[in-house]
């Protein structure tokens, strides 16, 4: 049984109001396409000042690692930034990569009191991870944890496409 705090939806994940979003990030910190561009762009400067911050005192963030900062000018309270890892074939730890992106930052999230958080699919576009099987890491790595770990409500993984959103849905039903 899949957890029911975990929820699918489709649209774009700067609308969303929660207490964290998650942006698949690139490990520069500094913005980019995607996901990462439109949460920037819809957020404001402050989310980049802040990335800045943490880039001179920690040197950006390695693939599969989280920070946290605030959301600037969107609905949301905070904004975590994980680094997918970019699909190499699938023999360079990237199925590994793309579930501690999940993991940490659940962890990163709850550590911090914050009890809903969405999720983009992190990794499936410029980066390249086989929708499907980010799809089944997403689910599985989520709801492994919150078997077990109570500090998190709701997760909402919030799809842009309809690949990804049949996909999650799927996953969510088995
Ligand atoms: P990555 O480099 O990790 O592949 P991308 O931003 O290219 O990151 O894509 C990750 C996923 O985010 C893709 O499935 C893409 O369709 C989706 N995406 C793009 N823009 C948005 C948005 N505004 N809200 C939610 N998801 C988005």
């Amino acid at each position: 049984m899949i957890s029911e705090k975990i929820e699918c939806i489709q649209g774009d994940i700067t609308k969303i109001s929660a207490d964290a979003i998650v942006n698949a990030a690139n490990s520069s910190l500094m913005g980019g396409g995607g996901v990462d561009g439109a949460i920037h762009r819809a957020g404001g400067p402050s989310i980049l000042e802040e990335c800045r911050k943490i880039v001179a005192k920690q040197g950006g963030c390695k693939t599969g690692e989280a920070v946290l900062t605030t959301a600037g000018d969107l609905p949301s309270r905070h904004v975590i930034h994980t680094v997918g890892p970019v699909w190499n074939g699938g023999t360079h730890d990237e199925e590994q990569l793309l579930a501690n992106c999940y993991k940490n930052s659940l962890h990163l999230a709850a550590d911090h009191q914050l009890r809903t958080i969405a999720f983009p699919n992190i990794s499936t576009g410029i980066y390249g991870f086989p929708k499907d099987m980010a799809a089944a890491i997403s689910v599985q790595t989520l709801n492994q944890i919150l078997q077990t770990d109570n500090r998190i409500d709701k997760v909402f993984l919030v799809c842009f496409d309809d690949e990804n959103y049949d996909l999650v849905t799927q996953e969510l039903g088995k």
